[in-house]
C-alpha cells in the first residue's frame, strides 16, 4: 500500500493536505496557497484529533517548510471537520483566523450561551411535530457528548456577498450560504481556481436545514450556486472527495437536485396538514435512523416545507400542539 503524499499541488502554488476523519465521509481536505508577495493562506483544517493534526502538520511541513509563513486562516465553515483544528492552527502559527460573519456571530453565540442551544432544538422539535421522546434521546446523545474543539476567536469576519481577503492578494471569497449561514468559498480570479469547502461535492448534495439565521436556506443555496456558476471556475475543488471533472456541470446538477429536492417533498404533500415528522416518515418509509441523522432529515425537510410555503406552494396552520401542519396548496 502507499501511503498518501502529506500534500498534493493541485493547481500552481496551491497544496491540497488530507486528514482522515473516523466516519463518513473517510476524509477532509484543507488548502494551502502560496501568496502573491510571500506567505501562505491555509484554508479549512480538519477534525479535532490527533490523527488529523499529525496529517495537517506534515503537509504544512512538505509544502511550506512549516508553520512560520502561514499567516492568514480562512475558515470556509463552522462544521467541526473545517474549524476543529482552528485554535491548534492559531496557537501553532499565530495566523490571523477569518470565516464568514454568520458563521463567526454563530460560532460564538453557541459558546457563550449553551442553554439556547436545547432550547432552539426544543423548539425546532416542536414546530415538527416530533414526539416527545425525541426530545429526550437527543438532549441525551447531547449530554454524552464531549466538546468537539476548542473555541477560537476570529480575528475578522468576511462580511458582503464577495470581496478580498485581507492579508490573501490574489484570492477573493464568496460568501455560499445554504450548507451553513455564513459559509464562504475562495476563488483566485488570476486562474479561476475555486475552493469550495462543501458547497460544491463531487458525489453528494451538502446537507442543507434549517438555522435560525436565515429564513430560506434552501434558496439561499441555489443564489449561491448562481453565484459560483457565474465565476465560471475553471477547477473547483471540493472539501471532501475529487475535484469533479466539470466543476461548472457539477454547480448546474446541483443546483438541480435542490430543486428537485423541493419538488419531491411537495409531492409528499396531501391537502389535508402534514407535519414535517410525518413528511420525513413518508419520505423514509420504514427506515431506522439514529437520532443525528433524524435530526438532519428533519431540519432538511423543514427548509424545503418553509421554501415551498412562501413559495405559496404550500399553506402552513400551526395545530394544537403547536407544530406545523403543511398542506399542499390547490
Ligand atoms: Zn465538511
Amino acid at each position: 500500500m502507499t501511503l498518501p503524499a502529506p500534500a498534493d499541488e493541485v493547481a500552481p502554488r496551491l497544496w491540497r493536505i488530507t486528514t482522515p476523519m473516523p466516519a463518513r465521509p473517510p476524509e477532509v481536505h484543507a488548502y494551502l496557497a502560496a501568496l502573491d508577495g510571500g506567505g501562505w493562506m491555509l484554508v479549512d483544517g480538519g477534525l479535532n484529533t490527533g490523527a488529523a493534526w499529525s496529517a495537517l502538520e506534515a503537509g504544512v511541513r512538505a509544502a511550506a517548510g512549516g508553520w512560520k509563513d502561514v499567516r492568514v486562516h480562512v475558515v470556509t465553515h463552522m462544521h467541526m471537520d473545517h474549524v476543529g483544528l482552528a485554535a491548534r492552527v492559531r496557537e501553532r502559527s499565530g495566523a490571523a483566523v477569518w470565516m464568514g460573519r454568520l458563521d463567526a456571530e454563530r460560532m460564538a453565540h453557541a459558546a457563550a450561551h449553551p442553554d439556547d442551544e436545547a432550547d432552539y432544538r426544543a423548539g425546532l422539535l416542536g414546530r415538527c411535530g416530533a414526539p416527545a421522546e425525541m426530545l429526550r434521546t437527543v438532549e441525551e446523545a447531547r449530554r454524552g457528548a464531549e466538546p468537539l474543539a476548542p473555541p477560537v476567536t476570529v480575528d475578522g469576519t468576511l462580511d458582503g456577498d464577495a470581496g478580498d481577503i485581507p492579508g490573501a492578494p490574489g484570492w477573493r471569497f464568496a460568501w455560499t450560504p445554504g450548507h451553513t449561514a455564513g459559509h464562504v468559498s475562495l476563488f483566485r480570479p488570476g486562474d479561476r481556481v475555486l475552493i469550495a469547502g462543501d458547497a460544491v461535492l463531487p458525489r453528494i448534495t451538502p446537507t442543507l436545514g434549517v438555522n435560525r439565521q436565515r429564513t430560506d436556506p434552501v434558496g439561499d443555496y441555489a443564489l449561491a450556486l448562481d453565484r459560483l456558476e457565474a465565476l465560471s471556475p475553471a477547477l473547483v475543488l471540493p472539501g471532501h472527495g475529487r475535484p469533479p471533472e466539470d466543476g461548472v456541470a457539477r454547480i448546474r446538477e446541483l443546483r438541480t437536485a435542490a430543486d428537485g429536492e423541493t419538488d419531491t417533498i411537495e409531492a409528499l404533500l396531501h391537502t389535508d396538514g402534514r407535519t414535517c415528522w410525518q413528511v420525513v416518515d413518508a419520505r423514509y418509509p420504514g427506515r431506522e435512523m439514529p437520532v443525528g441523522t433524524r435530526m438532519l432529515a428533519l431540519r432538511e425537510t423543514l427548509a424545503h416545507l418553509d421554501r415551498l410555503a412562501t413559495a405559496r406552494r404550500a399553506t402552513v396552520r400551526t395545530d394544537d400542539e403547536g407544530a406545523a401542519r403543511f398542506a399542499r396548496a390547490s
